[in-house]
């Protein structure tokens, strides 16, 4: 059995590179941006009218002229006007280029409009105002965006701005989540007395989706040639199989035998924590394969898909560890068994600015109703037993953005 650090360590070492496509930008949300955004004009490309108003010589302004005859008027996306005389005004609009000769706009706010004269009210405004200066931004050529950045919303629209009908992206792996186990059903059966319907396939795979990633799903019972059978063909097909129950030391618990007669790797079997103890974690050299052996109870197989799997696809797509999130416990908590504890917990941010973490801890491994009062994993370390109100701990949110 070994500690969280090195179970973490070993997974971590094993993340892989499964290469790069382009994808169109619409679809590009979510995913690992591979190459650099630059600038491909200036930002802003001409020097912007920021406000809709009247674009003077402010030398005039500067001299006490306050009233200004009107020469036209420049709108956003026509070509660059030029003020002929600088005692008159061009009336502008938002987005036009700021017309040759001006160098400063006064928004209609300031202005009174009488008979083709714009009369200037306020006395004390500034060169320059509402002008935004080309090149002010970024300079034509300038990285905006790095190689191996997530894309959301703000990358995208810089994607757009710089004329990217399609990004390189990081590929993204193809899993196959395989649940395993006698007393599983499909949701849309109705159980016997004794049989239960198959939930972690469904929650593993929308933890995953949380990476834009999709998964095949299968079932195999727990019946040892068959399961020889079916690992043997997806070893061959996927980059990662996330196996779930089958890994404890029941009778029927096949699995750590069979993938290792199938040459896949054990790196470790059993790790200190709860839940999730009876994790298993391997890989097959051969065809380039990483396992995923999770516990069967359904809080152990969502805390280790949160917790390895979803920090090794991390590191994997973007070549950089995930950044670690911490929360101070609300309330003081005991935990007696020298194991790491991932408490669930519910979450409030005070006025202060604190993330404080409230303990919701269930009870157990197969309570995965509970995971529904929670939001995330407070990781409580192993070797302790009392843990005090205020004391900050890593935390592994597993919901979306709510605000
Ligand atoms: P195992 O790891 O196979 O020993 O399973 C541990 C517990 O988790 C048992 O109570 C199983 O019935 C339950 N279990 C295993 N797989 C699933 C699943 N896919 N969905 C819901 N419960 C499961
Ligand atoms: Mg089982």
């Amino acid at each position: 059995m070994i500690g969280i650090e090195d179970a973490t360590r070993t997974v971590l070492s094993r993340s892989r590179n499964w290469g790069d496509e382009f994808v169109p930008l619409t679809e590009a949300l979510g995913r690992v941006l591979k190459e650099p955004l630059l600038a491909d004009r200036d930002f802003p490309p001409y020097t912007r009218v920021t406000m809709d108003g009247i674009a003077i010589d402010f030398r005039s302004y500067a001299a006490g002229q306050r009233s200004f005859p009107i020469q036209g008027l420049q709108a956003a996306g026509s070509p660059q006007m030029e003020l002929k005389n600088p005692e008159h005004c061009l009336e502008v609009m938002t987005g036009a280029v700021l017309p040759k000769g001006t160098d400063t706009v006064i928004p209609y706010e300031e202005v009174e409009l009488r008979d083709g004269v714009a009369i200037v009210i306020p006395d004390s405004f500034k060169q320059g105002k509402n002008a935004h200066l080309q090149g002010l931004n970024r300079k034509q050529g300038d990285l905006i965006v790095s190689s191996g950045k997530w894309i959301s919303a703000a990358e995208l629209g810089v994607a757009a701005t710089v004329g990217k009908t399609e990004l390189k992206v990081a590929t993204l792996p193809t899993v196959c989540i395989i649940t395993t186990g006698d007393e599983l059903v499909e949701v849309n059966e109705t159980p016997l007395p004794h049989q239960i319907r198959k939930s972690n396939a469904y929650s593993v795979q929308a933890l995953l989706r949380m990476y834009g990633i999709e998964s095949d799903l299968r079932h195999i019972y727990d019946e040892r040639e068959e399961i020889r059978r079916v690992l043997s063909a997806c070893l061959e097909q996927y980059d990662i199989l996330v196996l779930s129950g089958g890994v404890s030391k029941g009778k029927l618990d096949f699995i750590p035998g069979v993938l290792e007669e199938l040459g896949v790797e054990k790196l470790f079997h059993r790790v200190k924590q709860r839940p999730g103890k009876p994790f298993w974690f391997g890989e097959s050299r051969e065809r380039n394969t990483v396992v995923f052996a999770l516990p069967g109870n359904p809080v152990s197989s969502f805390m280790c898909t949160r917790r390895y799997l979803m920090p090794f696809l991390h590191k994997s797509l973007s070549g950089q560890e995930a950044p670690p999130q911490y929360a101070r416990l609300a309330e003081p908590f005991t935990f007696k068994p020298d194991l790491t504890y991932f408490l669930q917990v519910s979450l409030k941010s005070t006025a202060e600015g604190v993330l404080l973490a409230h303990p919701v801890p269930g009870k157990g491994s197969g309570d995965l109703a509970n995971l529904c009062d929670a939001e995330a994993f407070l990781e409580l370390p192993a070797g302790r037993e009392h843990f005090e109100a205020g004391e900050s701990f890593r935390l592994w949110g597993f919901r979306p953005l709510k605000n």
